[in-house]
């Protein structure tokens, strides 16, 4: 398991994408969810979020972004 699956939040306690202005495609060039430490991808699956649901897009955004260091 690695660290982001360790700190990803049970699905019933992400946030709604309304609650996080979540946007598809991100209007904010250059920070979009492929780009964000909470974007999980595991092979076989589809792409996630650690704090907001499903669905997730690596293309898309939203008020958590936080750039992957
Ligand atoms: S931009 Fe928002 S929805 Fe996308 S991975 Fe980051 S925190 Fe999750």
């Amino acid at each position: 398991m690695n660290h982001a699956a360790k700190t990803e939040l049970p699905p019933a306690q992400k946030a709604p994408h309304a609650v996080v202005a979540y946007e598809h495609p991100s209007a904010h060039e250059g920070h979009r969810c492929g780009n964000c430490a909470n974007f999980i991808r595991a092979a076989g699956e589809k792409p996630r979020c650690r704090t907001v649901q499903n669905p997730i897009r690596a293309e898309d955004w939203c008020l958590r972004y936080k750039e992957k260091q």
